[in-house]
């Protein structure tokens, strides 16, 4: 945790974006790590823990993070807690927590509630249509018979 701390403080003292690390340690072993890469990368995606999440993945050559332990400086952010059950690893540990994370500006409880609003009405309005042409790409996954299941 000490290391995923440090990555925060060093990755936003260096531009790189906010003040965010993130370790993932497998047998003791570190096997991925990360910080904040928005500013740096131009990626609003490059949260600490999905940076340390592909590194981890690319090092251990797998889309799974089977018995693996993440060290987060912050309490994930929805989007990096999707990611994270995504990946799967066993447990996470985290430092601040994400009202910690709103009181130094890095308010993450608008996306909470919006997730409980239906679609259409988001602030960002979420609008499903061709549903029937797509749902042609789930019928050749059903049917297709060498498909890795993840
Ligand atoms: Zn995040």
């Amino acid at each position: 945790m000490l290391q995923a701390i440090a990555l925060a403080k060093e990755g936003m003292l260096g531009g790189n974006g906010g003040p965010f690390g993130c370790v993932i340690v497998k047998d003791g072993k570190i096997v991925g790590q990360g910080s904040n890469m928005v500013l740096t990368t131009k990626d609003p995606t490059a949260h600490a823990e999905v940076v340390a999440i592909r590194e981890a993945c690319k090092n251990l050559d797998n889309f799974q993070l089977d018995g693996c332990e993440v060290y987060t400086s912050c309490e994930p952010c929805p989007m990096c807690l999707g990611a994270i059950f995504w990946a799967r690893p066993a447990k996470v540990y985290y430092a601040c927590t994400k009202e910690d994370a709103a009181n130094a500006g890095f308010d993450d409880h608008f996306i909470y509630q919006e997730i409980e609003v239906n679609p259409a009405d988001r602030q960002i309005p979420m609008v499903s249509f061709l549903r029937e042409e797509s749902l042609k790409a789930f019928e050749l996954w059903k049917e297709k018979g060498d498909k890795e299941l993840y």
